[in-house]
């Protein structure tokens, strides 16, 4: 190996929000993340949803009330086609 050219090696403790912790080998001591293998929905096989901020919800009654927008438009050029037929 070249000297003075490689990061020191650690061996890491990787703490995720769940509360389960690895130990993996990185160029930094230490790595918080809020998702991991033991609790992502992917490999639990639960529909989990981490959402803390409500955006979920939000988006939903946003689709709602667009889908509406929509259907009543769709409505009024029915309508007006109908008119210019007359
Ligand atoms: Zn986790």
């Amino acid at each position: 190996m070249k000297k003075d050219i490689h990061p020191k090696y650690f061996d890491t403790k990787v703490s995720c929000g769940c509360g389960a912790t690895y130990t993996i080998g990185s160029t930094v001591p230490e790595i918080r993340v809020e998702i991991c293998s033991a609790c992502h929905p992917l490999y639990t096989g639960t529909a989990k949803l981490v959402d803390t901020a409500g955006r979920v919800d939000r988006f939903k009654t946003r689709l709602a009330k667009q889908v509406n927008k929509s259907k009543s438009k769709a409505k009024q050029e029915k309508s007006a086609d109908v008119k210019e037929n007359d």
